[in-house]
């Protein structure tokens, strides 16, 4: 969507300043409302266009407009391509040197400045809010807004301190932009920036060119070798640009090696790296063309790159908020792009287990839990995944998106209800008859009624469920504790992830409530030739 309706000063800068003819969605609106002095909070997907509705108002505006930042490493980047484009702008950062900076302050208090880059912790000091009353402000834009949210996966605690820009300069506009942020994260935006008279900006967060796809975890370097090679041009000569993300440091490093002993450039990035390698790698992966990122989620944020043609997960996002933000750094071009997530039981075992050993109070247990519940939700679905990840947003769509893969292969739902039985049952038995609890593959090996060493060591063939679950195979016993775990009918404990029954799963127990289940696709193509 397009709007030709604003005139004056704003569509000047656009067309003269960033070489534009027009404004697109609701920067129009969002850059009048800041030019005429009110508040704005913008909520737009990544690639939306945020920066124009702050960079815009301050080139109208008398003064430098004040841009608070947590992306301390890509400063120098925004500031060289806004001089490129002849618009002053500066930084002032823990990089900078004593005289670097003294020269930038002198600036600003001059007036010559248009934008001022500036890191939330830098405006802790007195000597900041000083340096800021010395010149004019001509706005004040909190870029990542979404990092005040003690409940999100980027809080940052400095970012609390920004409600003082409203008590110390009452006359300032403010804007405050994120690409993330449910109904939920959106009041508390509100409520602690104080930005209680915005007007808020609420764009679609749909990409349409993003093909979402979950699929169940099976060998996942296999997997997304041949995902690389059959969709990405990885393989024969240069493939396509995009990033694969990894829980651990460790798999990272795994990951990246295993991808170019077979032929793929890849690169690692995670914390643990040494700075200059952090910023080489990710500086060649801007610049160069088809490689493959191999990170953690320390990674991506801010990251501008185009053409990133996936984003490939093999460890589970903790959250929906998570996952949408991380795949969203595909296709920022607008061109066709792929999610891709490989899930299994073992993730989820994994992240209950994480949740189960981390610090912090019951509340903050709790609020971890319901992401992940969120997220497991958005894997077992087997609606439109982009409907349902857009519901998570509070937006409404129609479903049938066409582009998911629950769209193009549709899942076939069972009734999963014995078969859920028979998990909980075991699982009981083995807590009531011997006091013990085992981890899902031994739970399995019950069911299916194998001899193994450890099943004869602790007389597990006596068991009444021993060998109930011969009509299923393996890996579909295991989609079967995946999916009770995700719909909370069972849960992990303690360092090994045990498993142990949940309040929910008495009434499966007792025929009190039905278990709709996801046919794994496997299963779904074998039922299919089944019935040939
Ligand atoms: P965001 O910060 O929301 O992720 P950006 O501000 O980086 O997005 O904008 C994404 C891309 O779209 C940039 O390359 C930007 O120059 C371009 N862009 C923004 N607004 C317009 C517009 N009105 N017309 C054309 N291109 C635009
Ligand atoms: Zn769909």
């Amino acid at each position: 969507m397009t709007t030709e309706t604003t005139t004056g000063p704003a569509l000047d800068v656009l067309r003269r300043v960033f070489g534009y003819d027009t404004f697109r969605g609701a920067q129009a609106e969002i850059i009048e409302t800041v030019v005429a002095g009110g508040d704005a909070l913008v909520l737009m997907p990544t690639g939306g266009g945020k920066s124009l509705c702050y960079q815009i108002p301050a080139l109208v505006r008398p003064g430098t407009g004040v841009v608070i930042s947590p992306l301390i490493a890509l400063m120098q980047d925004q500031v060289d391509a806004l001089a490129a484009l002849g618009v002053r702008a500066a930084f002032l950062n823990s990089t900078l040197d004593g005289e670097q900076r003294r020269a930038v302050e002198r600036a600003f208090v001059a007036g010559e400045l248009d934008l001022l880059y500036l890191a939330p912790e830098g405006l802790r000091t007195r000597a900041a809010v000083e340096l800021l009353e010395r010149g004019r402000v001509a706005l004040f834009a909190i870029d990542e807004a979404h990092c005040v949210s003690q409940w999100g996966h980027d809080f940052r605690p400095d970012y609390l301190e920004l409600s003082m820009l409203h008590e110390r300069w009452p006359d300032v506009p403010r804007i405050a932009l994120t690409a993330t942020a449910t109904a939920a994260t959106r009041a508390e935006i509100a409520q602690r920036l104080d930005l209680g008279a915005a007007r808020h900006f609420v764009s679609s967060f749909d990409r349409p060119n993003i093909q979402y796809r979950i699929v169940p975890k099976d060998r996942p370097d296999r997997q997304l070798l041949e995902l690389l090679r059959t969709e990405h041009g990885h393989g024969d000569g240069a493939g396509d640009a995009g990033i694969v993300y990894c829980l651990s440091r460790a798999s990272v490093e795994k990951t990246a090696a295993m991808l170019v002993e077979n032929g793929v450039p890849a690169l690692p990035y995670h914390a643990g790296l040494p700075a200059p390698v952090r910023a080489a790698n990710q500086a060649r992966f801007l610049r160069e063309d088809g490689l493959v990122m191999v990170a953690t989620i320390a990674f991506g944020m801010g990251i501008d790159k185009p053409d990133v043609r996936f984003v490939a997960h093999l460890d589970l996002p903790k959250s929906v908020e998570g996952y949408y933000q991380e795949t969203g750094r595909a296709g920022r071009d607008g061109l066709p792009s792929t999610a891709w997530l490989a899930y299994g039981l073992a993730d989820v075992v994994q992240q209950r287990r994480l949740i189960e050993t981390s610090d912090g109070d019951a509340a903050h247990r709790r609020n971890l839990n319901q992401h992940l519940g969120a997220m497991l939700a958005l894997c077992e679905t087997v609606e439109c995944r982009r409907a349902q990840l857009l519901a998570y947003f509070g937006e409404r769509h129609p479903g049938g998106c066409g582009a998911c893969d629950t769209c193009l292969a549709p899942p076939e739902a069972w009734d999963g209800t014995v078969a859920a039985q028979k998990v909980l049952s075991t699982v009981l038995r083995l807590a009531r008859e011997r006091g013990q609890s085992f981890g899902a593959g031994q739970v399995v090996d019950i069911l299916l009624g194998r001899d193994t060493e450890k099943i004869r060591r602790f007389r597990h063939q006596e068991l009444s469920v021993y060998g109930v679950g011969a009509d299923l195979a393996e890996g579909e016993w295991r989609a079967v504790v995946r999916q009770l775990l995700a719909q909370g009918l069972l849960t992990v404990e303690g360092e090994h992830g045990t498993l142990v029954l949940t309040e929910a799963s008495g009434d499966v127990l007792a025929r009190r409530r039905e278990v709709r289940m996801r046919h794994e696709p496997e299963r779904a193509t074998r039922a299919a030739r089944a019935r040939k």
